[in-house]
């Protein structure tokens, strides 16, 4: 089973599948549209599927599947069908920014996908449109979160990446909504992975601060952690309806239970999000590779993984890719 050298077991692994967006948040992706990988760079989705099931071998139980957008990619249904047959395999997740989920939710439940996570930074039409730099896209991903949960892949998580600036004002809001619809609001602390570089301490609102706006008007109680290596802190609404997350690397980070590791889509193994090394995992299946190879050389890395992210270090370097290219 995979290891690493301060004893964390490591289980979850997480794919990209793309690196292509039809959006461009702000904290993630340049304004520029065309910055994505030639197609003939991305691993196949057999050259995926052979990776995860080596990984089932080595202990993974969790997959989630990301990108980019990962519903953008052709083929992806029948992927994750796929992926979901792996033996081992207990718990298949998506997380989309939600545009094509109206039509593709059905099919992803059909297709053994557990849950899914969508993110939504702004309740606002216009200030929704100013974080993706996407117009017009509201309404269609509010459409998506609404066919996620008839299609039964609930509990639906929210994704709210606070950024000073921007929506830090819709805290209540969303907190407001985790309780009149069936969902979960996770509230993620900005992190320095954006490709406009505009990351600094100023712009994180802290989980002290997302707690601080909701308890005095809904107070909150603090839920059990579903698992020892969760990376949100779990509230819910003394009055029992609805829950919230908060999701807070910067301010209390959470590296001690870290049972993390990622593929890029150009098959790069990363493990940690805020690794400054890459490992061609792709390109050691493609020089002929035995499974008992490309297992060795997974376990090697894995034993070498960063105790974590140095985000609070003077010396503090942000990793070359940004969000969008590593996969959140
Ligand atoms: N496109 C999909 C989406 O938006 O959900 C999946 C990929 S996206 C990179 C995965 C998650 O990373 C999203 O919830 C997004 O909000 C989050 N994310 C991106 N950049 C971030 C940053 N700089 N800090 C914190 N979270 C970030
Ligand atoms: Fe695209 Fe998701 Fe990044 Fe937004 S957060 S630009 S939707 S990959």
């Amino acid at each position: 089973m995979l290891q690493d050298s301060y004893g964390r077991d490591i289980h979850d692994l997480r794919i990209s599948v793309t690196d292509r967006c039809n959006f461009r948040c702000v904290y993630c992706k340049s304004a520029d549209p065309r910055n994505y990988s030639p197609h003939h760079n991305l691993l196949t989705w057999e050259e995926f599927l052979r990776l995860a099931r080596i990984m089932a071998g080595l202990g993974i139980r969790k997959i989630r599947v990301t990108g980019g957008e990962p519903l953008l990619r052709d083929g992806i249904i029948d992927f994750l069908a796929r992926l979901s047959e792996i033996e081992g395999i207990n718990d298949l997740a998506v997380t989309t920014n939600g545009y094509l989920l109206t039509e593709k939710a059905g099919e992803m439940a059909r297709a053994g996908v557990r849950r899914v996570n969508v993110s939504m930074d702004s309740a606002r039409p216009e200030k929704f449109a100013a974080i993706s730099r996407t117009p017009g896209s509201f309404e269609r991903v509010l459409r998506g979160v609404d066919a996620a949960l008839e299609a039964g892949l609930g509990p639906v998580k929210i994704n709210v990446v606070l950024v000073r600036g921007f929506n830090e004002g819709e805290i209540l809001g969303f907190a407001k909504l985790a309780r009149e619809k069936n969902l979960v609001v996770r509230f993620i602390e900005f992190m320095p992975l954006d490709a406009d570089h505009a990351w600094n301490r100023a712009r994180v609102v802290t989980a002290e601060e997302i707690f601080g706006a909701i308890d005095p008007v809904f107070p909150l109680v603090e839920l059990p952690r579903h698992e020892a290596s969760e990376t949100a802190l779990r509230f819910g609404f003394a009055d029992g309806k609805g829950e919230i997350g908060i999701v807070a690397p910067v301010s209390m980070p959470f590296c001690g239970q870290c049972s993390r590791i990622r593929v890029t889509a150009d098959g790069k193994l990363r493990t940690c999000l805020f690794s400054l090394a890459e490992h061609n995992v792709g390109r050691v299946m493609r020089s002929g590779a035995s499974d008992a190879e490309v297992q060795k050389y997974i376990e090697r890395l894995v034993y070498h993984k960063e105790p974590g992210h140095r985000i609070n270090e003077p010396d503090f370097v942000q990793p070359s890719r940004t969000m969008v290219y590593i996969g959140g």
